[in-house]
């Protein structure tokens, strides 16, 4: 009759080594866990679930392995009281999982193994718990404390049923569709672990198929959790999964090393080993980095996307609030205007010189604040997309002969010489059409002959407009003897807000908003804006060039 631990461990099938390869790799895969955070109670004590797992489904392997040679009873019995211990232990797991680590009171300890301690008792007698059947080395027989003992594990596996539900309605968000996850997975490995194990045996009287319980139980489990780890990230998957590897590797090796069979050998072999080990750790060291920073970006990225969605809110409420203010201003303020107009004109009688100049002063402010004002409203309708354009066939030739005999008298009042020129090749009908929104070009034109002639201490403002040579675009130009402009001033004038510095020594009220505008509705209509100066008091030249109609 063979005997020696050899032959054992020759008969084992090839299914017998899947069974403990399945356990190596549990124990594996909950000791790298363990290792990532050796602090982490729930950490180790799934840690010494998986280990005890892995002697059960072992010592099971060699007990089939010996069924069919010698009945060993102890070996039998050895096999049952680890496979009782899978309860407790994973209860531990999940108490210490379920009350985030706080620690396990001894007295919870105390209460849920002390049963255990006592049924354990039965294993000492053959036949109470478990037995062989007399004489034979494959029939088991169940004693009468079986009930005792399957009913202590059935018991434990519903407390930690219990405690998950407990956690489940104790947590919210992300967290808790984690824990239900979790909790199908817990239920269905339960179910089939409870059922191949216990309940299977007694049913056929034979463990032969106790691996129904064991693979079914430990695939189960090990894919969710695998699928659990990838979907919520919360397992760190990928440096996990390359420990592991590295590990069953190692241990390969390792094992490799004790069935040497020269010293030669295994000097190569301990070099190879040292080698992988060393070579992996720098491996793990930089997957654990690129898990690292991907995760660092991804939190960054879902802060940014929070951030952006408030930002915008604000934005819109900016807009909202302002569009409203302007316009409780706007109104009581024309009104001023007008009536100051009225004063000046006078309607309301000749008005003595003192009193006219000062409603004067009143009647330019008013426009001054009317302008600031809609340009702030126009800036808020710029900005949430509501700014509306009414396009329609417009002559730009009668536009701007309309403003510049509007803009004449102020540059009479600036002793500024206003001309205006244009050149239309000597074609008496030569058309100066573009579809455009004629009051928002009305707009972009004042704008820049008022700033021509704000930023022009003295000399001339001059306006050309003109055709392009091949006839498809309408070219206004404007250029004056002022202040003019360095390179840096040019760049920044069109945008929101910006002044060229120190521009307020010349005229102190200016926004920076009336360019940007500009820009804006310019860019609606297709065409192009821009500014060109040869340098600071070298004045000015601003250009506008719109699509003509053919
Ligand atoms: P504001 O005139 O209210 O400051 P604008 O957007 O109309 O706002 O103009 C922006 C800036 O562009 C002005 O502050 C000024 O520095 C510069 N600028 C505009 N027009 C002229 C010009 N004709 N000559 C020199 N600088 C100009």
């Amino acid at each position: 009759m063979p005997a020696t631990i050899l032959d054992v461990i020759n008969s084992i099938s090839l299914f017998g080594w899947g069974v403990v390869a399945e356990g190596v790799f549990v124990v594996v895969l909950s000791g790298v866990i363990f290792w990532q955070d050796i602090l982490k109670r729930s950490n180790k004590f799934f840690f010494i679930f998986s280990v005890t797992v892995f002697l059960w489904g072992t010592s099971f392997v060699f007990l089939n392995v010996t069924a069919g040679l010698f009945a060993v009873y102890p070996l039998l019995a050895l096999s049952y009281f680890l496979g009782g211990l899978i309860a407790p232990t994973l209860l531990f797991a999940i108490d210490s999982f379920s009350n985030r680590d706080s620690a396990l009171s001894s007295s919870r300890l105390l209460l849920f193994s002390a049963p255990y301690v006592l049924i354990s008792l039965g294993f000492f007698i053959p036949g109470s718990i478990v037995g062989y059947a007399d004489g034979a080395t494959d029939k088991i027989i169940f004693g009468d404390w079986f009930v005792y003992y399957a009913g202590y594990s059935v018991a434990l596996v519903g407390v930690c049923l219990f405690l998950l539900i407990k956690k489940y309605r104790a947590t919210a968000g992300i967290f808790r569709t984690e824990v239900k996850s979790f909790l199908i997975t817990f239920v269905v490995t339960a179910l089939i672990a409870l059922f191949g194990t216990l309940f299977l045996p007694v049913l056929i009287g034979s463990q032969n198929f106790f691996w129904v319980g064991y693979t079914g139980g430990a695939i189960v489990f090990i894919v969710a959790t695998r699928l659990l780890a990838v979907k919520y990230n919360f397992l760190n998957f990928k440096v996990i999964a390359a420990e592991s590897f590295v590990s069953l590797v190692v241990i390969i090796l390792i094992a490799e090393i004790f069935i040497a069979r020269s010293v030669l050998d295994l000097a190569i072999k301990t070099g190879i080993t040292f080698l992988v080990v060393f070579s992996s750790s720098f491996l793990i060291g930089s997957i654990k980095r690129e898990v690292e920073s991907k995760e660092k970006i991804m939190r960054l990225s879902r802060e940014i996307v929070l951030i952006s969605k408030r930002l915008k809110i604000l934005d819109r409420k900016k807009s909202e609030f302002l569009t409203i203010a302007s316009h409780h201003l706007r109104d009581p303020l024309t009104a001023i205007k007008g009536y100051s107009s009225m004063l000046v004109e006078g309607s309301f009688g000749e008005l003595p010189a003192p009193v006219r100049e000062a409603v004067e002063k009143i009647f330019d402010s008013s426009g001054r604040l009317i302008t600031m004002i809609s340009d702030f409203m126009d800036i808020s309708r710029i900005e949430s997309g509501d700014m509306k354009y009414k396009f329609a066939d417009v002559d730009v030739k009668k536009l701007i002969l309309e403003i510049s005999g509007e803009m004449k008298q102020n540059a009479d009042r600036a002793h500024l010489a206003f001309s205006v020129m244009i050149d239309d090749h000597d074609e008496e009908n030569e058309s100066f059409i573009t579809v455009a929104d004629a009051g928002k070009l009305r707009q972009v034109f004042s704008n820049l002959i008022d700033n021509s002639i704000k930023y022009t201490p003295r000399g001339e403002v001059s306006l050309l407009l003109a055709k392009s040579l091949d006839g498809r675009k309408i070219v206004f130009s404007l250029s004056d003897t002022g202040i003019g402009m360095n390179d840096t001033t040019k760049e920044k004038i069109f945008k929101k807000f910006s002044r060229a510095d120190g521009v307020s020594k010349v005229y102190t009220e200016g926004t920076g908003l009336g360019l940007y505008v500009a820009k804006e509705i310019i860019k609606k209509h297709e065409g192009r804006i821009w500014a060109e100066s040869k340098g600071e008091s070298y004045g000015s030249t601003f250009y506008v060039e719109l699509e003509a109609k053919r």
